[in-house]
């Protein structure tokens, strides 16, 4: 906590008022000074909830990925294995062939005329093309299994690079969890009791602000002349009102809660 707002602290609980502090007993400046640790721990708060929201998505969609590359690998597995059957048939019609080549040419030596030997001839020619044939089969299904075997391998080397990656960073998840769990629980102890010293109505405005902007700023300091967080110009008059730390000052544009510089630069949060 600030000093400033140990000194908003200090100053609410000093006044008349034997009642437990009510928020109405702490100035503007003190309201404005618990806003900015508000804010302050509440983008703390944000990041945490970026980190962890972003790796489990992330470590979701590489499972995912990494069982699409496994089930990618057995499909090709299962073409090679039934190329690898093919080839084996078209050996065994080589044999085929050749044992039939084998037959007819002994049956060509008995025969009786010349229609048989043509017709015999004519048998043997075909299981010859059927043989070339079997080979021609046998020579393409290999070359396709190499490629095959390729693209395996391709498969199995990102399935390994995915697979560490994917241990990195469900690695990292695990330690943020871990770390983040006490950050977490300080810092929401940091915005309960920063929340504590600022009123509801102001308090509502701030979370409905927040909710609206992407960034959650719904208090921003003015900067360059601009505010802070849609860098609308802030005239001298209004940046001089704002310095005063007497009224609660919003930006015209965009409806976030203005503060100075200085005010913005005096909280840290830790
Ligand atoms: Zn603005």
């Amino acid at each position: 906590m600030s000093d400033t707002t140990k000194f908003g602290f200090a100053l609410g609980r000093s006044k008349k008022n034997n009642t437990m502090a009510s928020v109405k007993e702490f100035s503007i400046e003190e309201k404005l000074s618990s806003l900015v640790s508000l804010q302050k721990v509440d983008s703390k708060l944000d990041e945490i909830q970026i980190l962890k929201g972003e790796l489990p998505m992330e470590v979701k969609d590489l499972e995912d990925e990494i069982e699409g590359l496994h089930a990618r690998q057995t499909r090709v597995e299962e073409e090679i294995n039934g190329i690898q059957e093919f080839i084996e048939q078209k050996k065994e019609g080589i044999k085929t062939a050749q044992a039939l080549i084998k037959k007819y040419e002994k049956q060509s030596d008995n025969v009786k005329n010349n229609r048989e030997f043509e017709a015999i001839n004519k048998e043997i020619e075909m299981q010859v093309l059927e043989e070339k044939l079997c080979e021609k089969h046998i020579k393409d299904a290999t070359e396709e299994i190499a490629e095959k075997a390729k693209a395996l391998e391709l498969a199995k080397k990102a399935v390994s690079t995915k697979e560490t990656n994917l241990s990195g960073k469900k690695g990292e998840l695990e330690k943020i969890i871990s770390e983040t769990e006490k950050e977490e629980k300080h810092f929401n102890k940091l915005a309960a009791n920063a929340r504590g010293h600022v009123d509801q109505r102001l308090l509502n405005s701030y979370d409905r602000i927040r909710n609206n902007f992407r960034n959650g700023l719904g208090v921003v300091p003015v900067e360059r002349d601009s505010c802070g967080g849609c860098f609308h110009a802030i005239p001298p008059q209004k940046q001089s009102e704002i310095k005063l730390r007497k009224k609660i000052i919003v930006c015209e544009n965009c409806g976030r809660i203005l503060i100075d510089t200085d005010l913005n630069d005096s909280i840290s949060i830790s």
